[in-house]
């Protein structure tokens, strides 16, 4: 398993909090109807059975899930679930709901008085799980209790140590099914979390070209369409570059794939440091063709930023032994300015054309549509 970094614990915590809200939810509704079924089932069953007690006994329990499902509903709603306790007591709520039926069942031939003892037992525990997050409080409740069937045990006169050691077990399995919980719950999230992060690198991937590491032309058009848009409804002025290494064939032929995969990643990263604003873009166009957007541009800001690109890359002095222009790598370039109704397709080709134009007349150069 990966360890978490701090950020990543940041998220992993903060995720567990968004599950638990959920299951919180869930779960109290769960234990609210049982309680209500058990109430009426009870009722409906023996009817005339003391109605006042059974009341007494299960409509605590019925309140305090109502009130589980009420704050977990409200707290869910907007993730601000603080702590993993919350759900825990629930299930535990869950657990004392059915605990309760099994005593109510078995203890029907039982004296009243042993009966009231286990209601109030449960009741007292239910009422500590569920309505208070400290744990300390719990264990001050269930202490109290273990007081309580401590004395009243002594004074019947019956088995002093069996309540006590009841009391620690209870104990026991609330600390360290909290813990077992947590665990399992954290698991689950990491995996989650997990998972959303390779999609988003896998969305990266999809979008980045595997040897430069620029935009790709997928990304490229994506990102072009949305400036046209924002274009569209600023009137703000956007230029593009289309770019094409001179010779790069005769470069390959010469020096061997190898070395002009190099020059290609030299030269991505020569546009990564021209290319600077923040919406700016820079991709791999093609096999040696790259592409520049550039938001909030006019024509000549565009053609300054080419020239730049033609002066740095002959002081980056990339060798090209086969060059009929330059003893160094150099590339061609067409500008053109996005006028409005221009589709993404239009742009494109006015740059291509004018990149064309270049390579036709001269190489090493740069040509711009009026
Ligand atoms: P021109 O000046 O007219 O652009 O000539 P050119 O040789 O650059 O033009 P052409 O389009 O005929 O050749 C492009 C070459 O770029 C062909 C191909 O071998 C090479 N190429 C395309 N993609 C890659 C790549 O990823 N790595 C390498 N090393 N070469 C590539
Ligand atoms: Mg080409
Ligand atoms: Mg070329």
């Amino acid at each position: 398993m990966l360890k978490p970094t701090p950020t990543f614990e940041h998220q992993l915590n903060f995720e567990t909090q968004q599950y638990l809200a959920k299951g919180c939810r869930w779960f109290s509704v769960l234990s609210f109807v049982l309680a209500l079924v058990i109430f009426f089932s009870k009722l409906y069953n023996n009817p005339e059975s003391n109605w006042v007690f059974t009341t007494f006994s299960i409509l605590p329990l019925a309140c305090v899930s109502f009130y589980g499902a009420l704050n977990n509903f409200l707290h869910a709603r907007n993730y601000k679930i603080d702590n993993f306790n919350r759900y825990y007591r629930f299930i535990f709520a869950l657990i004392l709901c059915w605990f309760t039926v099994c005593n109510m069942l078995l203890l029907e031939a039982i004296s009243a008085q042993s009966r009231i003892e286990a209601i109030l037992h449960l009741l007292i525990f239910s009422l500590s799980v569920a309505l208070f997050p400290k744990r300390n409080i719990f264990l001050f409740s269930v202490a109290l209790l273990a007081g309580y069937m401590t004395i009243s045990r002594a004074f019947n006169s019956e088995e002093l140590f069996f309540p006590i050691v009841k009391m620690m077990c209870f104990v026991g399995v609330v600390i360290s099914g909290q813990r077992v919980m947590e665990k399992w719950f954290r698991r689950a999230v990491f995996k989650d979390v997990e998972n959303q992060r390779l999609l988003e690198e896998l969305n990266q991937l999809a979008l980045t070209d595997g040897l430069t590491k620029l935009s790709n032309r997928r990304h490229f058009d994506l990102m072009l369409k949305q400036e046209i848009q924002h274009s569209e409804r600023t009137a703000a002025p956007m230029s593009i570059i289309l770019m094409d290494i001179d010779y790069f064939k005769k470069l390959n032929d010469h020096l061997g794939h190898q070395k002009g995969d190099e020059c290609l990643i030299k030269l991505a990263r020569l546009l990564k440091q021209q290319i600077k604003r923040p919406r700016d873009v820079c991709a791999r166009y093609g096999g040696e063709e790259f592409i520049v957007l550039l938001p909030e541009t006019d024509l000549s800001g565009a053609v300054d930023v080419a020239n730049n690109i033609k002066i740095q890359l002959n002081q980056l002095a990339l060798k090209h032994p086969d060059s009929l222009v330059s003893e160094f790598i150099t590339v061609s370039q067409g500008v053109a300015q996005w006028h409005s109704g221009m589709t993404v397709e239009q742009l494109v080709k006015q740059a291509d054309d004018k990149l064309y134009e270049v390579k036709t007349n001269s190489r090493n150069n740069i040509a711009y549509a009026l």
